[in-house]
């Protein structure tokens, strides 16, 4: 019968694959409990009305990357594409704003996009993220960014590339949309097919289009930084000052909007240069209007979402990650049917003594046994056999040296206490 494999654009992790995974996960959560985050888990799926309303309905996610499906009522679920909306309406459906002050919540996992799959894109991936609700002050934005950048450094990544901007808020950005709208409208047919559509939409994105015909008839574009409000202004110079402070060097990038329409003021990313096309490891910003838009009373927040895969190839490529190979303590040999009834229950009782044991379930021979204790890195093998079964004993073999010595069955663990005790 043919194979079934994967579908397009998800993966596997196998086990080695997981140990650095796991490596990576700890250190995530790390420094979100320095930072004081403290985590949240939404549910896979939403109504994706959640997401019409919080992304927005012009955006590429919206418009053609969303797995949308009809639950068995006829409602209309999504798998969630990103974190934020979700982490927002559990804010709200919860909440969390009543315990006062701010809620700096941190999310960790598997996000849906049907892109077209790519070295760094996939369809499922995963997500890290945080988010901080209840304050404008840009102290947070930089504690947000700064928290970013310090987890990658603390990977050993330190040539990180931090493009800054500010998008302004309702106040600014739709004069500097209309003055936008005004300037590109004459050069419309020569904008690529996605651009035409979004110039009355959601003119922004035209900014950072990859087509190199459209990035060459925006070169002279007005930028939005000599657009923004006074409140935007202060907020923007107040950032990079504290970015300064603590040190964290950054490209103010007035080209970069970011693909969600709920972000207000502060937008950021963060790239890796050997990443290629898709080099960006973290993108966020701040979004003042996405608490009411989801039904509560205004509340400002900030946020940023990181993925896993892309961070893993770079710190592969630079042989950043720790090997990790765990290794039995004890690997069991067991020779003949006696043995083996007598091993068994050892076995489960050391493992259940937080002893890692591994042994036999093939019949082996001893050569055999003793191959695959050392392919499993044991430092030491328990032999049993009819002799040491009538002696209540166990031959002890470490594999490092030639010598042997018995021990009495109801002296191993004492005997494992010793050997691992330095
Ligand atoms: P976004 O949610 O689009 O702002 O993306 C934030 C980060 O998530 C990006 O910088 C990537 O590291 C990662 N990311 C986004 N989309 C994908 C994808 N399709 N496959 C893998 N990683 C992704």
């Amino acid at each position: 019968m043919a194979q079934i494999n994967a579908p397009k654009g998800t993966y596997d992790l196998l086990p080695e694959d997981l140990t650095h995974w796991y490596y990576l996960e700890n250190k995530l959560r790390q420094i979100f409990q320095e930072y004081g985050y403290a985590e949240v888990r939404t549910p896979i799926f939403e109504h994706t009305e959640l997401f019409q309303r919080g992304i927005g309905e012009t955006t590429d996610i919206v418009e053609k990357e969303m797995f949308t499906f009809p639950d068995r009522a006829g409602r209309s679920l999504t798998l969630r594409p990103e974190g934020t909306a979700s982490v927002v309406r559990a804010f709200l459906e919860h909440n969390l704003a009543a315990s006062g002050g701010i809620s700096k919540l941190y999310y960790y996992g598997p996000m849906f996009r049907c892109e077209a799959p790519q070295a760094g894109r996939f369809r499922q991936f995963v997500q890290f993220g945080v988010e901080a609700l209840g304050t404008e002050d840009p102290r947070i934005d930089a504690e947000i960014i700064t928290m970013a950048v310090n987890f990658y450094k603390r990977l050993g990544i330190n040539d990180l590339d931090i493009n800054l901007n500010s998008i302004g808020c309702p106040d600014c950005r739709p004069i500097y949309r209309q003055r936008l709208i005004e300037h590109l409208r004459p050069r419309a047919e020569k904008l690529c097919s996605d651009c035409q559509r979004r110039l009355e939409r959601n003119p922004l994105r035209l900014l950072d289009c990859k087509n190199p015909i459209c990035k060459s008839l925006i070169e002279d574009v007005p930028l939005i930084t000599e657009s923004l409000c006074e409140s935007c202004g202060s907020h923007f110079q107040r950032l990079r000052d504290l970015l300064d402070a603590v040190g964290i060097p950054y490209n103010l990038n007035p080209r970069l909007v970011r693909g969600f329409d709920y972000y207000t003021k502060t937008v950021f990313e963060i790239l890796a240069g050997d990443l290629g096309a898709q080099n960006a490891l973290c993108g966020g910003g701040r979004y003042d209007g996405l608490v009411e838009e989801c039904g509560g009373s205004p509340t400002p927040g900030i946020g940023f979402a990181a993925g896993m895969e892309r961070l893993m190839m770079v710190l592969n490529a630079r042989k950043l990650l720790p090997q990790v190979n765990p290794k039995p303590h004890l690997y069991l040999a067991p020779l003949g049917e006696a043995a083996q009834l007598k091993v068994f229950p050892l076995v489960i009782q050391l493992r259940e003594a937080g002893w890692v044991v591994e042994t036999d379930f093939q019949n082996r021979s001893l050569k055999s046994q003793l191959k695959l204790a050392n392919k499993l890195g044991a430092p030491i093998v328990g032999v049993i056999g009819d002799e040491e079964l009538a002696k209540e004993q166990i031959l002890i073999r470490r594999m490092d040296a030639s010598q042997q010595q018995t021990v009495a069955l109801a002296q191993l663990e004492g005997f494992l206490k010793e050997e691992f005790s330095h």
